[in-house]
């Protein structure tokens, strides 16, 4: 865990908040500042920056996330209208907070 992150201390539950799912290697909230009607983010358990950081041992970590996206875009009822996931790095390219997190996106026009 790293001192002063959010997102660790989310996982650690000095900070409360609802895992919509959860396993041993990530959990998932809903964004605090939802930009769609579905927005939540994946946070891998291990703290990771950023996509910079990644090393070969977490490539299969951030497979599962992806594939744990998909099923949450079930769960959400958005995986038939569509969604967007991704992930946002470092300053430039809008990371806020500096613990991996993968976002979806979605929840329009599901009928
Ligand atoms: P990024 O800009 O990719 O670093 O995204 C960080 C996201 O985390 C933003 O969309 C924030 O709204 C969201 N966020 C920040 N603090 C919290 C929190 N306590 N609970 C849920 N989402 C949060
Ligand atoms: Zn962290």
């Amino acid at each position: 865990m790293a001192a002063d992150c959010i997102f660790c201390k989310i996982i650690g539950k000095e900070i409360p908040s609802e895992f919509i799912y959860e396993d041993d290697e990530m959990i998932a909230i809903r964004d605090i500042n939802p930009k769609a009607p579905v927005h939540l983010l994946i946070i891998p358990r291990k703290h990771i920056r950023s996509i910079n950081d990644l090393e070969a041992v977490d490539e299969a970590l951030v497979g599962r996330m992806m594939t744990v996206a998909k099923g949450l875009a079930v769960k959400e009822k958005t995986d038939k209208s569509g969604y967007r996931v991704f992930f946002n790095v470092e300053k430039g390219g809008g990371q806020e907070v500096f613990h991996l997190h993968l976002h979806l996106v979605g929840g329009f026009d599901r009928g």
